[in-house]
C-alpha cells in the first residue's frame, strides 16, 4: 500500500539524517546500516523508491537492499507496529487488540476520590504556600508559587508514620521535610517522598504504602493522549506541561499504555555510565530520549539548575523538544553525549 508506507516513511524522517523527498516516490538519506560515510557527513546514500505498489531501501554505499517495511521494523519497531495495524485495519481485517478510542484514555479528575486521599496528608502536613520557610526554600529554588499547590511540608518527618500501618513503628527521623505525594490514577494516596530542607545526611525519604504500584508523580492529572515529559525529580518535572516524574531512574516503570507518548528525560550526567548503561537500554526497548546535546544547558545537571541559571520554562521545554530521538538516532546522539 504505497501511501500508507509513504505515510510511516515521513512520520520518522526526522529521526533519520539528511533526510529529503526528492520526489513523491523517492525519499533519501544517509544509510542507518552502514552509517553511510564517516569521512563526509553529508553523503546520504540511502533511498527509498517506488517498485510496483511498495516502497524499496536500498543503500548505494553499503549494498543493503529490504523492503521499507523491513526498514521501518529494523529502526523503528515501535512505528512498524503501528504501521501493521494500520496495514491490517485498511484490508478490512480487525487487527487482533483494536486501540481503543483515545478519548478513552483522557482523565477526568475524581475529586470525590481526591478530596478523601489528601485527607491523610492533611492530618499530618500542612500546604508549602502556608509555611514561610518551605515557601521560601521553594522560591530560592525557582518554583513559583502556582506550582506549589500539590507540596507539602512537615516540620517533623515523625508525623509521616502515622500515615499508614506499615510506618506506625519505624523512625522516620526529626528533619523538617517538602512533601511530594504520589497517587494512582484514581486519586488515591500511595507514597510520598519527602525532601530534608535542613543538611539531614538523608536528603529523600520515600515511603509506598502500596507495594504492587509503582509511584509515579503527577501521574493522575496527564492527559495520556498528548506528548508526556518524563523526569527523574517530582520537582524538575513542575517545570514542564503534562509530565510525570519516576522519583529516581527507573523510567522503565510507566505503564506500557504511555510508552508511545513518554520523552524520557534523565538528568544531564554525560559522565555518569550507569546512567548511560540506562538510556542504552530503553532505546533499545523503543523508547523516546532527552540527550541533552545542547551547549546551553551543558553545565546544568537538571532542569532545575536550568531555570535556576535564567533559562525559562518554555526554553527548557524547547531544548528538550530538540533532544528528542529515538532509534538509530538517538544511538548516536547518545555516542555524541558520552564524548562531552
Ligand atoms: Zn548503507
Amino acid at each position: 500500500m504505497l501511501w500508507l508506507e509513504r505515510k510511516y516513511l515521513s512520520m520518522v524522517m526526522s529521526n533519520l539524517d539528511m533526510a529529503k523527498w526528492v520526489n513523491d516516490n523517492t525519499l533519501n538519506h544517509r544509510c542507518p546500516y552502514c552509517g553511510d560515510s564517516q569521512k563526509n557527513k553529508y553523503k546520504s546514500r540511502g533511498y527509498h523508491f517506488n517498485k510496483e505498489q511498495s516502497f524499496i531501501y536500498k543503500c548505494h554505499n553499503c549494498g543493503k537492499t529490504t523492503s521499507s517495511v523491513n526498514f521501518l521494523k529494523d529502526h523503528f519497531p515501535m512505528v512498524h507496529k503501528e504501521y501493521l495495524k494500520e496495514w491490517l485495519s485498511e484490508q478490512g481485517k480487525k487487527p487482533v487488540q483494536k486501540m481503543p478510542d483515545s478519548s478513552k484514555f483522557k482523565f477526568t479528575p475524581r475529586t470525590d476520590i481526591l478530596n478523601t486521599s489528601t485527607d491523610d496528608l492533611k492530618s499530618v502536613a500542612v500546604k508549602v504556600v502556608d509555611n514561610a520557610k518551605a515557601r521560601n526554600y521553594l522560591l530560592d529554588r525557582s518554583i513559583p508559587e502556582f506550582m506549589m499547590k500539590n507540596i507539602w511540608f512537615v516540620e517533623n518527618s515523625e508525623v509521616l508514620s502515622k500515615l499508614h500501618v506499615k510506618y506506625k513503628d519505624r523512625v522516620l527521623g526529626t528533619d523538617p521535610r517538602i512533601i511530594l505525594p504520589f497517587y494512582n490514577e484514581n486519586g488515591k494516596l500511595i507514597g510520598v517522598t519527602g525532601r530534608a530542607i535542613n543538611d539531614s545526611p538523608l536528603r529523600y525519604l520515600t515511603m509506598r504504602f502500596q507495594d504492587d504500584v509503582p509511584l509515579i508523580f503527577n501521574l493522575n492529572n496527564v492527559d495520556k493522549t498528548k506528548t508526556i515529559y518524563v523526569t527523574e525529580g517530582p520537582i524538575d518535572s513542575l517545570f514542564l506541561p503534562n509530565s510525570i516524574a519516576v522519583a529516581g531512574s527507573d523510567f522503565k516503570k510507566i505503564s506500557e499504555d504511555i510508552k508511545d507518548n513518554a520523552i524520557l528525560i534523565y538528568d544531564n550526567e554525560p559522565r555518569n555510565k550507569q546512567i548511560i548503561k540506562k538510556i542504552e537500554e530503553v532505546i533499545g526497548l523503543g523508547y523516546r530520549v532527552c540527550i541533552w546535546n545542547d551547549k546551553r544547558i551543558s553545565q546544568f545537571k537538571d532542569i532545575n539548575d536550568m531555570v535556576r541559571s535564567g533559562l525559562s520554562e518554555n526554553e527548557v521545554k524547547d531544548i528538550i523538544d530538540k533532544c528528542t530521538v529515538q532509534g538509530l538516532s538517538a544511538r548516536l546522539q547518545l555516542k555524541e553525549y558520552k564524548r562531552v
